[in-house]
């Protein structure tokens, strides 16, 4: 008998599991999205950034499946003719704290199997990217870059919509689960019969862990990373300061929080942030720390500030950052619960980790 599978969100985990799914002919997928359009939440509010996984802690999800999802990201992107750009990524530090944290990421790294990560001399990142102030010390990534997100996005849904077996059905949202009884109910489709859920709801999938009876004390708050846009043409390149969890004295739990960074995305806007702010509710995508506050946190990178008429608010993403009894979780969280698969906390490196997240959830089925 076929199985019938029904995943909760059209997101870019959702869109590469209902892949994964029908590449293995493992059953029927109904990829079931709320909203109008596919990926409208965290998936098309983000950097981009295609993560060698760098900063995760060795052992940990995240880093096994940013190091696994980096490969089969670029592999992905190619056969979807999705643009990307795979020139990498530097890593500067200005501090004598940070010329520590610098050398303490390259040993994270290499403990967390992510490759290509050296330290490189500052006249070398000066020479590709003139507009910095000279770093005392600096790292260069080169298995990290950034993609086109909305054409990905685009692009998994085409390939999707053709194949036999996968129904990819927006807008319509799950406002009910009888897990007893293995039925669903939809605002605008009606009722579904499943032998199987894949909660891949994002910043909503505590809502639909707790919509399906789970009792474990799961909440996500949104945290906002607002972006502005820098007005620039000579510069090319994605620039990061150093990870601040390995700072002396650091919150090691912070690994998610890069920091502001500057990158060029694959369209060509040069791009200021993520900001790391509490959002007032999930998808509360406003913009509210002002221009002079970014051009703070990027005037220790660069040899001439951006003037206030340079830079324009661009557009916000909210982290789904998990909380289990009120205590933060910093790793992803997968499992299954009966007939309920559940990932609650994809937050960052969930763009690029998201064909390895797929390989993972499909092991479960
Ligand atoms: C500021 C920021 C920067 C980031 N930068 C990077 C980066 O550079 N590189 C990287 O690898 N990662 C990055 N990330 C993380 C990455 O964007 C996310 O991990 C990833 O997009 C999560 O995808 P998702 O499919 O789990 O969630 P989402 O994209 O949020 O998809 C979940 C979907 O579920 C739908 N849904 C919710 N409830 C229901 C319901 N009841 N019924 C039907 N549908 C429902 C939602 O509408 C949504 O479309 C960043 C995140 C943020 C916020």
């Amino acid at each position: 008998m076929t199985k019938t599978i029904a995943i909760i969100g059209g997101g870019v985990v959702g869109l590469n599991i209902a892949l994964a799914i029908s590449d293995r002919k493992l059953g029927d997928v109904f990829l079931l999205e709320k909203e109008p359009y596919l990926g409208h939440h965290t998936s098309s509010r983000n950097s981009e950034v295609i993560h060698a996984g760098l900063a995760y802690p060795p052992g940990s999800l995240k880093a096994r499946f940013c190091v696994e999802g980096n490969r089969l990201t670029y592999d992905l992107l190619t056969n979807l003719n999705v643009p990307f750009k795979n020139d990498g990524k530097w890593i500067v530090a200005y501090t004598e704290d940070e010329v520590v944290a610098i050398d303490r990421m390259i040993e994270n790294a290499t403990a967390a199997k992510a490759s290509g990560v050296s330290r490189v001399t500052p006249e070398e990142v000066l020479q590709v990217v003139p507009i910095l102030r000279k770093p005392k010390a600096a790292a260069f990534s080169k298995t990290t870059g950034i993609m086109d997100a909305s054409t990905y996005i685009e692009s998994m849904k085409m390939r999707l919509i053709n194949r036999d077996g996968v129904f990819v059905i927006f807008p319509c949202e799950v406002n009910e689960i009888d897990a007893a009884k293995h039925t669903l109910n939809t605002t605008n489709r009606g009722d579904m019969d499943y032998d199987i859920i894949i909660n891949a709801a994002g910043l909503f999938s505590d809502d639909i862990y707790r919509m399906a009876g789970g009792k474990r004390d799961f909440q996500i708050k949104p945290y906002k990373g607002e972006y502005y846009t820098w007005r620039l043409d000579n510069f090319d390149a994605l620039i990061y300061p150093v990870p601040k969890s390995f700072l002396p004295k650091a919150d090691a739990t912070q690994t998610s929080n890069f920091g502001i960074h500057m990158h060029k995305a694959v369209g060509g806007e040069v791009y200021l942030g993520p900001s790391q702010v509490a959002a007032e509710f999930k998808d509360d995508y406003t913009i509210n720390t002002p221009p002079e506050e970014f051009i703070e946190s990027v005037s220790y990178l660069v040899k001439e500030k951006p003037s206030i008429d340079d830079v324009m608010p661009a557009f916000a993403g909210n982290r789904p950052k998990l909380f289990e009894s009120g205590e933060a979780v910093s790793d992803f969280e997968i499992f299954r619960d009966g007939d309920i698969i559940h990932l609650l906390g994809i937050e960052s490196p969930g763009l690029t980790a998201a064909p390895a997240i797929a390989n993972y959830v499909v092991s479960m089925i």
